[in-house]
């Protein structure tokens, strides 16, 4: 498909990255719309976006300026909510697709919450703790003017945990006077963040990736599944399965790639990325030093939880699994779904199989206004419900349409979005 969109002036054609990706995505849904598509201009342009300096003295005594974003995409039907991604490799466009994601992702679930993301060019490798502390709050002081409870709520993404949101929390505390402990979901338990929530991403990529596998008869006791990035989401999807019996023949960082085709022990995994920061140098698995080896891996399950556009055109052939489960936002381009769909390989999106994450973050924020919290049993129960009844729905809309389970969240998620666009009508 060719795209005849008109490109934002602040962004160049050939800067376009994971926004062309959504672009072609909305073109996908578009004819699904009906009468709305007359608004679908609307999920082509973020709402509002900020660019800010990032200023920081460097423990060294000099001065550094980072480049930070934030990008509310859509506030029809609730306020910006999405996460903040530390990365080298962050862009304007990027950040863009992100928060449009999360206005598909957060209506596809149904809470209520438009898109939003954030983030800031940065590799936080490279800094000391303190730095960190100091890029975190400067940031958060920066986008102060468009963040709140009721208006636009980060969350962790990419390269950013607990600790940062403690620390956005507490500058914006500081700003407004008071603790405004739902500013940020993602927070420590003891600072108002819910149980649950840690590992909810990865346990939404499981519970659908339940799901599918039962939809294509797939057992899930002895599946081989092969996991790329193994951070927040990919390292708890991957534990779960396994105490599910499936066993885990591959994980793929941004430094290494193991494999063992009787499956890799996560535990000890995961101790060695705690000790050493990635997984090269694991002994209990075959190191590969071709990284595009592991797209050819015999396995049943693939598990992107890294970065965007990983599963292209140029490997999109190789892949062996019957089910891929989409941990990471934009992981698949439009043409790798193409080639994946003619093969039958079922495709889980992004915008429901990583929903769980900002499911539970909702949870959070409600519990935070209430201040009443919620049991461990309680909000995984409830998380289940609606993964599974999102993932039902769903199914059910692409075997109606005869589309992929991709088009078929877009077509629920954007009739949402646009029918909440039209009852508001426009102002003035
Ligand atoms: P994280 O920082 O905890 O982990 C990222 C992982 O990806 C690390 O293992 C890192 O080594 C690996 N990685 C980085 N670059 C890579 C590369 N080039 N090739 C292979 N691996 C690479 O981040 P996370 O929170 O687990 O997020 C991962 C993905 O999941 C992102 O796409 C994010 O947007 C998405 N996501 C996260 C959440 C959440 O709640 N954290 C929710 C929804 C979606």
């Amino acid at each position: 498909m060719t795209h005849h969109h008109e490109i934002p002036s602040y962004l160049k054609h050939d800067d376009l990255g994971p926004w062309g990706v959504y672009l072609e995505q909305i073109d996908r849904v578009t004819p699904y719309l009906g009468n709305l598509a007359r608004w679908v201009e609307t999920l082509k342009r973020p709402k509002r976006i900020l660019i800010v300096d990032v200023p920081i003295e460097r423990d060294n005594g000099t001065i550094a300026h980072f480049e930070g974003y934030r990008v509310q995409h859509n506030t029809s039907r609730g306020p910006g909510k999405g996460g903040v991604r530390f990365h080298q490799d962050v862009t304007l466009s990027e950040v863009m697709a992100l928060s449009a994601w999360m206005t598909v992702k957060n209506a596809a679930v149904n809470v209520p919450y438009g898109g939003a993301k954030g983030g800031i060019r940065v590799d936080p490798k490279t800094l000391s703790q303190g730095e960190l502390q100091r890029m975190t709050r400067r940031y958060t002081s920066e986008i102060n003017i468009i963040i709140g409870p009721n208006k636009d709520i980060p969350a962790p993404d990419v390269n950013t945990n607990e600790q940062i949101m403690a620390w956005m929390m507490d500058t914006y505390s500081m700003n407004q006077g008071s603790t405004a402990s739902g500013v940020v979901t993602g927070k420590p338990i003891s600072l108002g963040g819910s149980l649950g929530r840690h590992e909810a991403t990865g346990r939404g990529v499981f519970v659908v990736g339940c799901e599918a596998a039962s939809q294509i008869g797939m057992e899930i006791r002895g599946a081989a599944v092969a996991v790329q990035g193994f951070g927040n989401v990919g390292g708890v999807a991957a534990r779960l399965f396994v105490e599910a019996g499936a066993r885990i023949v591959a994980v793929q960082d941004h430094a290494s790639t193991v494999v063992r085709a009787g499956g890799i022990n996560i535990a000890a995994l995961q101790a060695h990325v705690a000790a050493t920061g990635s997984v090269a140098g694991f002994h209990g698995a075959e190191e590969i030093a071709d990284r595009e080896q592991f797209w050819g891996i015999d396995c049943d399950i693939l598990v992107p939880a890294a970065l965007e556009q990983q599963i292209n055109e140029t490997n999109a052939h190789k892949i062996r699994a019957k089910l891929i489960l989409e941990g990471a936002n934009g992981p698949t381009t439009p043409g790798a779904d193409d080639i994946l769909r003619e093969r039958g390989v079922l495709v889980v999106p992004d915008v429901i199989a990583n929903a769980g994450g900002v499911t539970v973050s909702y949870f959070e924020w409600v519990q935070d206004f209430s201040s009443f919290f919620w049991t461990e049993d309680e909000i995984n129960l409830r998380l289940t419900r609606i993964m599974r009844e999102a993932f039902g729905t769903v199914w059910q809309l692409a075997q109606e349409k005869h589309v992929s389970l991709r088009t078929a969240a877009f077509i629920l998620a954007c009739t949402r979005v646009l029918q909440a666009r039209e009852m508001r009508g426009l102002y003035p």
